[in-house]
């Protein structure tokens, strides 16, 4: 009795290893220095400390410096990528009425709202 040996064949599926495409500066976070304003942009890098242009905030090097206020890199935020339209983020607080109400004059609009709507139907009511 010979048990058949059963062909498994190694399939080698070659992976697509495809390395992430490198982010254009402009798809780079630029960051925000908090203390002064100054903006780390990726796509300028830092002239006066010898950051060439395309080196993304993160890879700075750890001794790096607000050119303007002198802010380690801790104090800085990012405000997102070039490529997106500027000061979106920052809007998103405005204009948006109910949303920045806080729960208790949310409660307040719906209770409110909700007596108006019974004492308009008592009113009906009264007309019959
Ligand atoms: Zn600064």
């Amino acid at each position: 009795m010979s048990t058949e040996p059963d062909a498994k064949p190694v399939v080698d599926t070659p992976e697509a290893e495809e390395p992430p495409a490198p982010l254009t500066p402009y798809e780079m976070d630029r960051y925000e220095c908090r203390p002064c304003g100054y903006t780390y942009e990726p796509v300028k890098g830092d002239g006066k400390s010898e950051i060439p242009p395309g080196v993304p905030f993160t890879e700075l090097p750890i001794k790096w410096r607000c050119p303007v206020c002198g802010s380690r890199p801790k104090m800085f935020t990012s405000i997102g990528p070039a490529g997106k339209p500027s000061g979106f983020s920052e809007n998103l607080g405005y204009g948006l009425g109910v949303n920045v109400l806080t729960p208790g004059q949310k409660n307040i609009l719906i209770f409110g709202s909700l007596g108006l709507a019974f004492l308009f139907f008592m009113s009906l009511y009264g007309l019959k």
